[in-house]
């Protein structure tokens, strides 16, 4: 379920004033798709590492990974990029994982086909960097 816009624009906005972690740093932004029009968005140092990873947990034979972004603060790019996504969706499935039984965290439902949901994740991404 997605949250209050008035919540996630105060969250937004105290993200983005907090100064950068010390723990912080490099990593990858990545994104696949579960499902049709279901996007996951996660942060790895190691993209192809954590594909193997994913693959081991939950395997699903028709996740669709798109390219991930480099980040200098991966950590708040992925917070950004969390409630940027929760404001757009139309909504953030809980529900159980029909492969593993695990509810996965931060997975966003979007309408439109795979290419225009591939872009704005993308864009999204981008922009949730550059904050
Ligand atoms: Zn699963």
């Amino acid at each position: 379920m997605r949250r209050r816009n008035s919540f996630l624009k105060r969250r937004l906005k105290a993200l983005i004033a907090r100064r950068i972690s010390a723990a912080d740093g490099p990593g990858y932004l990545y994104a696949f798709f579960d499902g049709r029009n279901v996007v996951k968005v996660g942060r790895a140092v190691d993209v192809r590492r954590r594909e193997l990873q994913w693959d081991v947990a939950c395997w699903n034979p028709n996740r669709v990974w798109t390219d991930s972004i480099w980040c200098p603060y991966v950590h708040r790019a992925e917070s950004i990029a969390h409630i940027l996504l929760e404001q757009d969706c139309v909504d953030r499935p809980k529900r159980k994982c029909p492969t593993c039984g695990k509810r996965h965290q931060e997975k966003f439902r979007f309408r439109g086909t795979q290419n225009e949901i591939s872009t704005h994740v993308r864009n999204v991404r981008l922009t949730a960097r550059s904050l």
